[in-house]
């Protein structure tokens, strides 16, 4: 049996909602993932006889296509979506038996509207908790357009294609045979990056807000919650919804809620502020502001919207090391999220630049998969909890150098090694490895603003109680202000400050 009765429990739920016949196209041999695979899909036409199952050929063994039966849809498993994509499994059963998907009719109509051949091959690892929003988005996108179709390919069985592609991050999306994108992204991303783009026309169209938030994460959702409570015109605009939160695999301190998954907290966020009159605009990132006798925001499309208050809430993003290599072999071996990546290192050596909270956490997670694992920390001592250095130096395959600067990455195509140098001797040293995953904390996202409103050295802008900025109208929230201490609940607290801050100058002005 390969689904557990639990799991078994909530998928029989979901199968219900089936609206009609389903056939899967099985493509398999005598090797161990195909029997696994046949054994999954004869257990979820056991459940549902709505499902369909024939032997067919692919051009991948073992895989299995989704498909209406009177037409394939494009849609292609090749592997077994267990682990993250079993969700991605169950949306595809469900979308292509006609259950209409959860997304705006403007993103359906642009998805409709692509003219053109697009074979998208999606190379995914099953603990990737980025990589089911682009499977979920391709499939989609297949579903509704019969000139795209789309493969998740798991790395872990189609290790020969890994190789040969230098793929060392993921996902990693081809389209038509070439290097696409990499990294999570939504249906609306990719439609951008295809040239889709979203009319500038609607929203020039827009009236001017009231509030208008900028950023999706927990403090922009917040924001636009508590402003849209108050019934005055509410907006949000952000290149991402979720923020943060859609890179955290776990999170165990959202009070009130023992654990949650990042991407299942993103998404209740954002239907959350559905709940609302709030005006979403997202995959839109906010290029420039200005105070005329409203407060401007420029986006990145051209379009300029208009607020008689604005909360920035636009969070950070993860520091680079800034040396020689690291933007060069970003995603050829230069690494920043272990939990996706990790997995394709498994018996390789690689390095965590950061002894932190974050880099100590990535290593002992690393040292499970790789072959050796060398921990680079700049100060004389690890900065993380005692806890995780007791479980870190308990480890047989982890080394820590300590009072060490990371000179380069080095690599002709991929990373082939690292030079750092002792602080205290001044010599220097070079690894031979395959892998360097960066964990130095997070920068702001505040190099947009210019010098709109007053920052610290750190870029984090500087609020007050209420937290308002140095400019009239215009609040701030979340972690990309001076507040001490980084994190979900926080960021909300904030915005929801913001929110009856800014709520409050309108009554006044
Ligand atoms: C790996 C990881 C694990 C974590 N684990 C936890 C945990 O377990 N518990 C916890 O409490 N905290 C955790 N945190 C911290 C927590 O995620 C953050 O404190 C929180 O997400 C901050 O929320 P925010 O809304 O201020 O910013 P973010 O979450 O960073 O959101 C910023 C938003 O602004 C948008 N944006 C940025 N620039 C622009 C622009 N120019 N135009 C438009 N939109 C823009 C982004 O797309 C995004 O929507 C973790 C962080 C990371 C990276």
């Amino acid at each position: 049996m390969i689904l557990d009765a639990e799991i078994k429990q909530q998928l029989a739920g979901y199968l219900e909602l089936m609206e009609n016949d389903v056939l899967i196209k099985v493509s398999a041999a005598d090797d161990s993932v195909s029997r696994d695979m046949e054994a999954l899909i004869g257990e979820l036409a056991s459940m549902s006889s709505k499902i369909k199952v024939e032997k067919a050929s692919l051009s991948r063994t073992p895989s299995f296509s989704i498909n209406r039966p009177d037409e394939d849809t494009g849609i292609v498993f090749a592997g077994i979506p267990l682990g993250h994509e079993f969700s991605s499994l169950v949306l595809a059963l469900l979308q292509v038996s006609g259950r209409a998907p959860k997304v705006d009719p403007g993103v359906i109509e642009r998805i409709k509207r692509l003219n053109g051949d697009y074979r998208f091959e999606t190379y995914i690892s099953l603990s990737c908790n980025n990589c089911p929003e682009v499977v979920q988005a391709l499939n989609l996108m297949s579903i509704l357009n019969k000139k795209i179709s789309h493969t998740m390919i798991d790395g872990a069985v189609y290790k020969d294609e890994v190789e040969s592609k230098d793929i060392m991050a993921v996902p990693s999306v081809y389209l038509n045979g070439e290097f696409f994108a990499g990294g999570r992204m939504d249906v609306e991303e990719i439609l951008n990056k295809l040239g889709e783009a979203s009319d500038i026309a609607e929203f020039i169209a827009r009236e001017s807000f009231d509030i208008l938030v900028i950023g999706g994460g927990p403090a922009g959702a917040a924001a636009a919650i508590y402003a849209a409570r108050k019934g005055v015109r509410t907006g949000i605009v952000a290149e991402r919804m979720g923020g943060q939160v859609q890179d955290t695999l776990g999170i165990e301190n959202m009070v009130s809620i023992p654990y949650i998954e990042g991407p299942a907290l993103a998404s209740s966020l954002e239907e959350h502020i559905r709940r609302y009159d709030v005006d979403i605009m997202k995959s839109q990132r906010v290029k420039r502001i200005d105070k005329k006798d409203l407060i401007e925001l420029e986006l990145e499309n051209g379009a300029v919207l208009k607020s008689r208050t604005v909360i920035i809430a636009t969070g950070a993003r993860w520091r680079n090391v800034g040396v020689p290599g690291e933007a060069e072999f970003r995603n050829k071996g230069v690494a920043y999220c272990p939990h996706c990546d990790g997995p394709l290192y498994k018996g390789k050596d690689v390095a965590v630049i950061g002894g932190g909270n974050s880099g100590i956490e990535a290593a002992i997670d690393l040292a499970g998969i790789a072959r050796q694992v060398t921990v680079l920390e700049f100060m004389p001592e690890l900065k993380a909890d005692a806890v995780l250095q007791k479980r870190l130096y308990s480890l047989p395959n982890v080394t820590v150098l300590k009072n060490v600067r990371t000179k380069e990455i080095t690599g002709k195509d991929k990373v082939d090694g690292i030079t750092y140098i002792n602080r205290e001797s001044g010599e220097e040293a070079h690894i031979s490895l395959q892998g360097v995953f960066v964990q130095i904390g997070l920068v702001p996202n505040t190099d947009w603003l210019g010098d709109f409103v007053e920052k610290n050295r750190f870029g984090e802008i500087l609020v007050d109680n209420h937290n308002a900025t140095s400019v009239a109208g215009v609040f701030a929230a979340g972690d990309c202000t001076n507040s001490p201490y980084k994190q979900i609940i926080i960021s909300m607290g904030s915005g929801a400050n913001a929110a009856l801050s800014a709520f409050d100058y309108l009554m006044r002005n």
